[in-house]
């Protein structure tokens, strides 16, 4: 079984639970559940690395290219636990080894900011940024890895140490970065534990972090928020999106149809930032709609231990595969209709048929709600007006697109939605140095760029009178 790491050690599982392979619904291995005693050990030595680690900036650099190095040489490794535990194509999982390995490189190049606000003959006052302590990063079975460091690269950089918990879901692909970790970092800078919800819990409430960032669902954020309140951490959340797609009347749909379809049905629709509806004008519905389909009755699904052509795997847990269901049964009992797919595929692990819907509207469950699985409604819309008004109904924010033959149309539609993130003629484009975070109910603070390293870090003011000695004026 691979271990935790504490202290920069390979800490004995005292308790375990099961890794079921989504493909198989079978027990595939077994993962340490961390005590309370080993979560106590892990934040200790992180605070206790924390007293060096922020000193040198230059070692933290060399320490997070030769991470980034690793990481990358482990990439078929990561892709393989990820299509055991996740059920992923081993592209995408290979994918996250590489997105750990570029965020790593582009955080260690990326220089913290020294802003120096007045330099005369009264004063100096400089800008600093410092690290804030011990991170708690909490992690989504979704992108086990790849959201991992979009919180471990902008953390160590700033200076901080990190004790990290993936989902219950996906514990092995964490748990083989901290054994990669363990020969590069000093001692406790990155600690890995293991475990269900309630550890994420106690993270949060442990006396020892200043910082918690977490990404998972609105629902555990609102509980993350409040425990992190009683102690003011500082909190970063990025939470769930029902991102629309825009369609408007000047799009050509055989151009835009197989891209659009992988916007959303990437991962087998299993990630924050996805298309989850998509409105189009009266005129092109039927167009679209068909197209959409030939692209969904293309796909390979499978698993992808099997089979190396698979495009979609099963879904990650039989509790996604459910409300996939669920939903999409809910919008055929209000007149809506599957032209593809619309059932689960029959047999052990937890596969659902890429599912296109037409015939539903804003009200039915699986347009109002994020349904995170391989279920896409296509809705019809009057007017802009019409669309802008429902891709702003609800209280997500995440991303937008829209689709179109006209790009500076485009961008002015866009900007009249209330998301983080808006994008023409793609969706989900993410970058290490372009900001992501959530509107509304999607999330508090953001990720990624020198904004994300910032959200690692409190200012400090160094002020130098170069006057008399003595108080400030205010
Ligand atoms: P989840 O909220 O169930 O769990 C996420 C993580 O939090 C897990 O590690 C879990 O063990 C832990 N956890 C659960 N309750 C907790 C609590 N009260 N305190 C502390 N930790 C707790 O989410 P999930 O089902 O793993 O992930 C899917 C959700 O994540 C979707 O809603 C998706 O949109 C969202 N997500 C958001 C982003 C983003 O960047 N905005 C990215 C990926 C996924």
């Amino acid at each position: 079984m691979p271990a935790m790491t504490i202290n920069g050690r390979e800490a004995p599982a005292r308790a375990t639970f099961d890794v079921i392979n989504p493909s198989t619904g079978s027990v595939h291995a077994q993962a340490p559940d961390a005590t309370p005693e080993q979560l106590d050990e892990a934040m200790g030595s992180a605070s206790e690395a924390f007293r060096t680690w922020r000193r040198d900036e230059a070692f933290r650099i060399e320490k997070m290219l030769e991470l980034s190095q690793a990481m990358m040489t482990a990439v078929p490794e990561f892709a393989a636990d990820l299509a055991a535990e996740n059920g992923k194509p081993f592209d995408m999982g290979g994918m996250e080894g590489m997105v750990a390995a570029t965020w790593l490189d582009y955080y260690a190049n990326l220089e913290l900011p020294r802003e120096i606000l007045r330099d005369d003959d009264g004063a100096r006052v400089e800008v600093l940024r410092k690290p804030m302590g011990v991170v708690a990063a909490i992690a989504p079975w979704n992108i086990p890895i790849g959201l991992a460091f979009w919180k471990i690269a902008p953390a160590l950089r700033a200076g901080n140490t990190v004790v990290v918990k993936p989902s219950p879901y996906t514990p092995l692909s964490t748990l083989r970065f901290g054994e990669i970790a363990r020969d590069i970092l000093p001692p406790g800078v990155l600690n890995v534990v293991t475990g269900g919800d309630d550890l994420g819990k106690r993270m949060v409430s442990h006396p020892i972090p200043r910082k918690v960032s977490f990404t998972g669902s609105v629902a555990s954020g609102k509980h993350v928020a409040v425990a992190a309140a009683a102690d003011l951490k500082r909190v970063t959340l990025e939470l769930g999106g029902n991102d629309p797609a825009i369609v408007l009347d000047d799009a050509n749909v055989a151009e835009i149809a197989q891209g659009l379809f992988w916007t959303a049905f990437f991962n087998n629709g299993q990630g924050c930032c996805l298309t989850k509806r998509v409105y189009v004008p009266e005129r092109l519905h039927d167009d679209l709609v068909d197209a959409l389909a030939d692209v969904a009755r293309s796909v390979t699904v499978g698993d992808p231990l099997q089979r190396e052509d698979v495009q979609l795997g099963p879904l990650a847990t039989s509790f996604q595969r459910e409300r996939v269901a669920g939903l999409v049964e809910d919008a055929l009992s209000h007149g809506g209709k599957a032209v593809v797919g619309g059932k689960p595929v029959h047999g052990a692990g937890f596969f659902y048929e890429p599912t296109v819907l037409t015939g539903v509207d804003d009200g039915v469950r699986i347009v109002d709600e994020e349904q995170f699985g391989p279920a896409l409604p296509v809705v019809t819309y009057r007017d802009l007006d019409d669309a802008l008004a429902r891709a702003n109904a609800g209280t997500y924010g995440l991303g937008a697109s829209v689709w179109t033959s006209d790009l500076q149309r485009g961008a002015e539609v866009a900007s009249e939605i209330d998301a983080g993130s808006t994008w023409i003629n793609t969706h989900a484009a993410l970058a290490p140095e372009v900001p992501f975070g959530g509107h509304g109910w999607s999330g508090v603070g953001v990720e990624n760029g020198p904004w994300g390293l910032y959200g690692f870090t409190d200012i400090q003011v160094v002020h130098s009178n170069r006057g008399v000695p003595g108080p400030g004026a205010l």
